[in-house]
């Protein structure tokens, strides 16, 4: 019997967008490993693969952690080039965090040149209600305006988190296969990680 061909599993490419202590690195770990990391060194920029079982197909994830080395805009271009999804986060205690989101999209679009490049806004720390300054009505209208989703977070409680990663991916792999299928509700039992194994990518 012929030994059955094993393809290498898809590979999507994520890329974390947004201000300075609106919650990437924490929002990242979380998914990757199942943990609030309250304190990840804010200048470190990073990368991990995760393998993730979507729609019964295994893929592989691959997600840059950026920390503001984006400035520079020839290594800012060359990061958002390689992506192929984005989440583009701002923090919902922070408006200057939610103002910043404007010029990430520009730039992703920009370097991009694909007004429908698999894209979400993120309203990280969902958890301080109490502390909210950026209200809820804006957030939608900004994300009805750009046509990409809207989902808030918390990578302290976790609410969400898999959500915004699993819906990025699948559009991102919707676009690959030609994007002409039906749009399916996210539920989140189709969707589970393979653990082990799950990388980091040093
Ligand atoms: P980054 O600079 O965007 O990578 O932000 P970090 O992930 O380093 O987070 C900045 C700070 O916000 C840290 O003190 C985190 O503990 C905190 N933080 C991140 N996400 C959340 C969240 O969802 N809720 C709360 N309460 N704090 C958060
Ligand atoms: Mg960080």
């Amino acid at each position: 019997m012929a030994p059955r061909a094993t393809a290498a599993p898809t590979l999507h490419k994520v890329i974390m967008v947004g201000s300075g202590g609106v919650g990437k690195s924490a929002l990242t770990l979380q998914f990757m490993y199942d943990e609030f990391v309250e304190d990840y060194e804010p200048t470190k920029a990073d990368s991990y693969r995760k393998k993730v079982v979507l729609d019964g197909e295994e893929v592989q994830i691959d997600i840059l952690d950026t920390a503001g080395q984006e400035d520079y805009a020839a290594i800012r271009d060359n990061y958002f080039r390689s992506g192929e999804g984005f989440l583009c986060v701002f923090s919902i205690t922070e408006p200057e965090s939610f103002d910043a989101t404007q010029e990430f999209r520009e730039q992703i679009l920009r370097v991009k040149n694909d007004e429908n490049i698999p894209f979400l806004l993120v309203g990280n720390k969902s958890d301080l209600q109490e502390k909210r300054r950026v209200p809820l009505d804006a957030c939608t209208e900004r994300a009805a305006a750009w046509r990409v989703p809207y989902v808030e977070t918390s990578a302290k409680t976790r609410d969400n988190v898999d959500k915004i990663f699993v819906e990025l991916i699948r559009n991102i792999s919707k676009r690959k296969r030609g994007g002409d299928e039906e749009e399916e509700p996210i539920t989140g039992k189709k969707y589970h990680c393979a653990k082990p194994p799950c990388c980091r990518v040093l």
